[in-house]
């Protein structure tokens, strides 16, 4: 038997029986339905390890055994009961966010987006009209959690939103103002970390894919932040709420300013949002000129405007100059990218790739970029968060 694929780096010996049980169950959320005998292969773990863990949750009414219909042989499959429990997610994006909600093995529904309040104590109100509204109109089901994405960081217990930049909100007790009752737990989490849970999730599915895949994710919207996964994990840093927030490194000495204070930072050239300036030439809109929104720029090029493409073309290659820098920093060769860039992807890609080739990463082999799901960077990663709480706690 080998458990190689299950090693908790730490200590180096034997997982733990929690990060087993975690593996398991998120496993079974992202392929369900699944037979207990592809699980136990999946994972390499005995069939009876996954029978051991799984009685309890089909006691307790959360996960259902049935045998599939089909053509062939018959076999017994496992998947999550769906009618019980939800979740409640809210992504609070600098320009726009999401409230929705998902069960264990369902779609995202009930969606509502609006336009992000300039003061966070109107914002949360607004989002608690939202989430009440939901837990109202689901009486007999269960609400397990209430995930938040927020675009700046948060407390090591992750309650609290300290600082985000590009909103200049500080220190928002966000949990306790969303908290609906005492048993619902609110959990709040940066929301480049949350996009990354969201395609680590994603990836699982994949058969050809290890289940504790390394990855680096770079969110360009508004901003650019950094979330990273490590052996299928989140890397949260060591306690002070601060990881991955290279938006903020200085590409450009002296150039631009930028909301924290600094000049030249990565996000001023790179994010989905410096498009316009850079369409612009970094000179303000004359008279009876809009300021373009970066899908206006990718329509815009997509209809043949060079200059839309040039703007696309010089945001991969400040892009690729980061992502080279990053993957220097953590050694970690693949990057997804996420957020509102991605819908540009087809434009940014190949300057992007260039500007690896140029560094001393692509003096090596097994580097690469890819683009993510748009969603996860929205109110995809903010329901991640929430599930994936439930599913650690269960
Ligand atoms: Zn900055």
């Amino acid at each position: 038997m080998n458990h190689r694929s299950l090693i908790n780096t730490e200590g180096g010996g034997q997982p733990s029986f929690a990060r087993k049980r975690s593996l398991l169950l998120r496993l079974i959320r992202s392929a369900q339905p699944m037979t207990r005998t592809d699980l136990a292969q999946r994972l390499e773990i005995d069939k009876s390890t996954v029978t051991d863990n799984i009685k309890p949750l089909i006691a307790a009414g959360l996960i259902r055994e049935e045998t599939q219909s089909g053509e062939g042989r018959k076999s017994r499959v496992l998947s999550f009961v769906d009618d019980q429990d939800y979740f409640i997610g809210l992504n609070l994006g600098v320009r726009r966010s999401q409230v929705g909600l998902i069960s264990l093995n369902g779609e995202i529904s009930d969606e509502v987006d609006f336009e992000t309040p300039t003061t966070a104590s109107l914002a949360l109100r607004m989002a608690r009209e939202q989430i009440e509204r939901i837990y109202r109109s689901n009486p007999d089901r269960r609400l397990r959690v209430i995930g938040v994405s927020v675009p700046g960081m948060t407390d090591p217990a992750r309650q609290e939103l300290l600082y985000a930049p590009n909103l200049g909100w500080k220190n928002i007790a966000i949990g306790e103002k969303l908290k609906v009752n005492d048993s619902v737990k609110v959990i709040v989490e940066n929301d480049s970390t949350a996009a990354a849970m969201y395609e680590a999730r994603v990836r699982i599915r994949r058969t050809d894919e290890g289940l504790m895949s390394n990855f680096i994710l770079v969110r360009s919207g508004t901003g650019i932040g950094v979330g990273l996964v490590i052996g299928g994990e989140v890397f949260r840093g060591s306690g002070i709420g601060i990881a991955g927030e290279f938006g903020h490194m200085t590409i450009v000495a002296g150039g631009k300013p930028c909301v924290c204070g600094n000049r030249g930072c990565w996000e001023k050239y790179a994010s989905a949002a410096s498009a316009a300036s850079l369409y612009l030439g970094d000179r303000p809109p004359s008279r009876g000129e809009s300021v373009p929104r970066f899908v206006e720029i990718v329509s815009k090029a997509e209809n043949g405007d060079n200059r839309s493409r040039r703007t696309l073309e010089k945001i991969g290659d400040f892009l690729g100059i980061g992502i080279a820098n990053v993957i220097m920093g953590i050694g970690v060769p693949r990057v997804i990218i996420s957020g509102r860039l991605v819908y540009g992807w087809k434009y940014i890609k190949e300057p992007l790739y260039e500007a690896i080739g140029r560094s001393i990463v692509g003096k090596f082999q097994g580097w690469s970029v890819e683009a993510g799901e748009p969603v996860g960077s929205a109110i995809g990663g903010a329901l991640e968060v929430a599930v994936e709480e439930f599913l650690t706690t269960l």
